[in-house]
């Protein structure tokens, strides 16, 4: 978008008030967040989402559809001033008709570009902020020669619809290109290729920009994961604070870049040197978010609800240490039987647990039931509290 789009954008920017309603296109535990921290604003909202008795059809209305149905987005649209959504997956044809029969801040621009590997690291770097060096994949031959310039060991990844480390696979020898390359290029993927970026952390920032163009980051996450999928969220992060200063400007500049409308969640990996490489972003809140519920002056579902209505962004400043843990399917029954019954024992630590469930009507192995905020003095003394509960020592 050109200066003077921008600026045009800034000028006609809709403000909407409380009492306008909100459509959420998915249904899920971020929709559920949103809507719970927006209707205490004074929005209403209204949710699309295939499964009966979605999380946040618990507490909005929903229109029980697939997410490519474009009779069930128009009455979405019908039914909503303004139209957000809580994924980035969303069908082309059903985002281009929301934006022709509603409001629509975020746009589908965005979630054409983040919607793909290629074009995401692209325009990340069009902002001057540094991505893993990667190669496009079109065959086993440029496989094999992307990995000859990289270096091993790499990452071969799924260009679309990759999620929580899934379609991807680490290349550590010459050997494994082949095997991965079959597994990986199954049903025509396209494919990327990454270095294999060793880590000293890695981290998350959500940004946030109304569309006048007002533009502010939470805090840094230190982020752990486990399998692919994310266990941990530390703050503030234990990497220096330089780092944290400059994670932040990247963020910031990306939301710019991209023009965005809401959130803008980027994750990174902090290298041992103190470089920072966007992994990727995505325009939502997001799950090393979560701990802004209790920690931040405002939490990222209520910073997302301003940006997208055009209201003042809220204030950020992080007002306690914190660690958010995961509840997956495999965690649940247990967490719900500590966090139900004081545990003396752990009362030593000196936490204080706020659990959040998300209503999702079957719990499996793997899948995001919940997570606890431990608010804490000192990280540390949260990080040991989770370690007591031995519940999360099984994977
Ligand atoms: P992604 O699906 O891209 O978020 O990747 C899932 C996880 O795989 C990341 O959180 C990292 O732990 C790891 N990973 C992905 N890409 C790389 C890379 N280029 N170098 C090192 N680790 C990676």
């Amino acid at each position: 978008m050109s200066k003077e789009q921008q600026i045009s954008q800034q000028v006609n920017a809709k403000t909407l008030l409380p009492g306008s309603t909100i459509g959420v296109l998915g249904g899920g535990q971020l929709g559920r967040m949103m809507a719970l921290a927006g209707t205490a604003m004074g929005y209403r909202f209204i949710t699309l989402d295939p499964t009966p008795s979605a999380p946040c059809g618990q507490v909005a209305p929903q229109i029980e559809a697939s997410y490519s149905d474009e009779a069930a987005a128009r009455k979405l649209a019908l039914a909503s001033d303004i139209i957000t959504y809580e994924f980035e997956n969303v069908d082309a044809g059903v985002a281009a008709l929301l934006e022709s029969e509603s409001h629509v801040p975020q746009g589908s621009t965005l979630l054409y570009t983040t919607q793909h590997r290629l074009r995401e690291k692209r325009a990340i770097e069009a902002a001057g902020v540094p991505v893993a060096p990667y190669r496009e994949i079109t065959d086993l031959q440029s496989l094999s020669q992307a990995a000859e310039e990289l270096g091993l060991p790499c990452v071969l990844k799924i260009a679309t619809g990759g999620y929580d480390g899934k379609g991807q696979a680490v290349i550590r020898s010459e050997g494994g290109l082949e095997a991965a390359y079959r597994e990986l290029a199954a049903a025509g993927r396209e494919l990327v290729l990454e270095k294999f970026i060793s880590f000293q952390a890695e981290i998350s920032v959500i940004a946030s920009r109304s569309p006048k163009g007002e533009v502010k980051s939470f805090p840094v996450s230190e982020n752990i994961h486990v399998d692919g999928i994310l266990h941990l969220s530390i703050v503030p992060a234990r990497i220096a604070e330089s780092i944290q200063r400059e994670a932040r400007k990247l963020a910031e500049r990306l939301a710019e870049s991209l023009n965005v409308a809401g959130l803008l969640a980027v994750e990174m990996f902090v290298t041992k040197d103190g470089e920072l490489y966007v992994n990727e972003v995505a325009p939502r809140p997001h799950n090393s978010g979560h701990y802004t519920m209790e920690a931040c002056a405002t939490s990222q579902f209520e910073q997302h609800v301003r940006a997208i209505c055009n209201l003042p962004l809220g204030d950020t400043t992080l007002l306690s240490p914190i660690v958010m843990v995961n509840v997956l399917g495999q965690h649940l029954e247990e967490v719900v039987k500590r966090t139900g019954v004081p545990d003396n024992a752990l009362d030593e630590f000196g936490v204080v647990p706020k659990l959040h469930l998300y209503g999702k009507n079957e719990s499996k192995i793997g899948r995001k039931m919940g997570h606890i905020n431990l608010l804490c003095k000192d990280v540390q003394h949260a990080l040991d509290w989770i370690e007591q509960t031995h519940i999360w020592r099984q994977g």
